[in-house]
């Protein structure tokens, strides 16, 4: 089958039955745009966090890590702009009452909407005769607030509103002072964040790709002004490293030069990266220069002294914002849509989830190829232990071994094949006799014998 073809119900389907996500409050009937991320579905997540953390913060000297709260005071939402403009356009389908997002409406009856305001969309879907999915006429376009309000202590009043952060980065830019007392740093530096996320989406959609509680990865890179263009350009290089990292390919990232009319009035630019997703050519990350909008804002707001300086030239400035922002769970499913392949072994049409080492579940499964056989299970025990004792000492965790012995060993393959595991280690009688085991290549099912004590280079292939 042609990977292209694979839909997200290909997709949600097996998810589902291997465990790697559920759909949130499932037995309750579900809660729309929220999943529950399973055993396997986390050991991704968790992963690719590995992996950015690692490429972001622990291999550079100029990277500062915070874990702020999701709560904040509601007037950093105020200087940062959100409470007033976070909003999307809402339009309602009168007879259903059914809610859409106005953009998304527009775009799919063939029309842009880049730059339009709430009345030019209204005027677009009156003009054009736009209707509903259930053939209804649309209501006036409005905007819709995304952030989510809660009330802080014991007293439910419009005084003590919270909102629950609709992105990371705030986090980071309350906290640019802190790290400028504490820990001194010069120039170009950055900060960086994981975290949830929560926006109150019109319409969430496409599985884990638009959902209303989800997680980010962000950097705020401060700079000298003079700087913002070089920097910018290494983060690009940087993102696009990043997503090879973690098994993306590279002819499916699309950088889109946002235009001047879509770009925030602040940005002298910004780069969508796009990926081709099964449903479709989407954003998947998204690089801005933010020049000193957010900590000017916020010096503004708080009254704090959020500038910086420069100990050479003698100047006090703001810094400026170069902002990565990479989606976590938009990364599971560009990872999952890009893995998922059908083809057909040994006359039999199989689902493999072609997943690249760096993030898969499990690096080994570990298989008797019969378990009534005492000798052979114990055999099959001792080189799981042993391969979890290699995988230590090559720096990759033990619970990545996995050890299955349920079915016959044609299902184990298929099951280790659905959830992306590279290598299966068959233990046999010729390991009994011989002092050999039975390596097979989940992508190309090719078997390979070896001896037991050759499997210290294991990993190293
Ligand atoms: P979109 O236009 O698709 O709504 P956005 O431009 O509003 O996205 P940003 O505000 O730039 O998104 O957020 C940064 C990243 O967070 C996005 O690139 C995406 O990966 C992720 N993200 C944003 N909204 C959602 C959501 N509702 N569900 C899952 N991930 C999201």
């Amino acid at each position: 089958m042609d990977n292209n073809k694979t839909t997200l119900e290909d997709i949600i389907s097996l998810c589902k039955r291997r465990g790697f996500i559920y759909q949130g409050s499932d037995i309750y009937g579900g809660l729309s745009g929220t999943w529950d991320y399973g055993p396997l579905g986390l050991m991704i997540k968790d992963q690719v966090k590995k992996l950015w953390w690692e490429r972001f913060v622990d291999n550079r000297t100029d990277m500062y890590g915070v874990d702020a709260a999701i709560l904040m005071n509601p007037k950093v939402w105020i200087s940062s702009g959100h409470v007033d403009t976070f909003t999307d356009p809402l339009v309602e389908d009168l007879k259903t009452k059914k809610r859409y997002r106005a953009d998304h409406i527009l775009e799919a009856a063939g029309f842009s909407v880049s730059g339009k305001t709430t009345d030019e969309m209204s005027a677009m879907i009156k003009d054009n005769k736009i209707k509903s999915i259930d053939g209804n006429d649309f209501g006036e376009v409005r905007k819709f607030n995304m952030m989510f309000k809660t009330n802080i202590g014991a007293i439910e009043s419009d005084e003590n509103t919270v909102y629950l952060r609709p992105e990371t980065a705030p986090g980071m830019f309350v906290n640019f002072k802190n790290i400028q007392d504490t820990f001194h740093p010069r120039l170009p530096f950055g900060m960086a964040q994981i975290g949830k996320a929560f926006r109150n989406e019109i319409a969430p959609r496409d599985f884990v790709f638009r959902v209303r509680e989800f997680e980010q990865m962000e950097i705020e890179y401060f700079v000298n002004p003079k700087n913002w263009e070089s920097t910018f350009e290494h983060f690009q290089k940087e993102i696009k490293e990043f997503s090879h990292d973690i098994g993306l390919d590279r002819d499916k990232l699309h950088e889109l030069e946002v235009s001047k009319e879509d770009r925030a009035h602040y940005s002298s630019r910004t780069v969508d990266f796009e990926y081709d997703f099964p449903i479709g050519k989407k954003e998947l990350y998204g690089l801005a220069y933010r020049s000193d909008f957010d900590l000017k804002a916020h010096m503004e707001g708080s009254k704090a002294d959020l500038t910086y300086f420069d100990e050479e030239t003698k100047e006090r400035f703001i810094p400026h914002c170069i902002e990565p922002s990479f989606g976590l769970d938009r990364t599971i499913l560009a990872i999952l849509g890009t893995a998922y392949t059908v083809d057909t072994m040994a006359d039999e049409e199989r689902i493999v989830l072609k997943l690249s080492p760096s993030v898969a579940p499990y690096r080994v499964a570990v298989l008797p190829l019969v378990k009534n056989k005492e000798d052979l299970v114990n055999k099959a025990k001792e080189i799981f232990e042993k391969i979890k004792n290699i995988a230590g000492k090559n720096g990759i965790a033990k619970s990545k071994i996995v050890y299955d012995e349920t079915q016959s060993i044609g299902k184990r393959y298929r099951r280790q094949d659905e959830i992306g595991t590279p290598i299966c280690l068959t233990v046999d009688f010729d390991t009994l006799e011989k002092g050999t085991v039975t390596l097979r290549d989940r992508d190309s099912g090719k078997q390979e014998v070896v001896k037991v004590e050759d499997l210290e280079g294991l990993f190293s292939k």
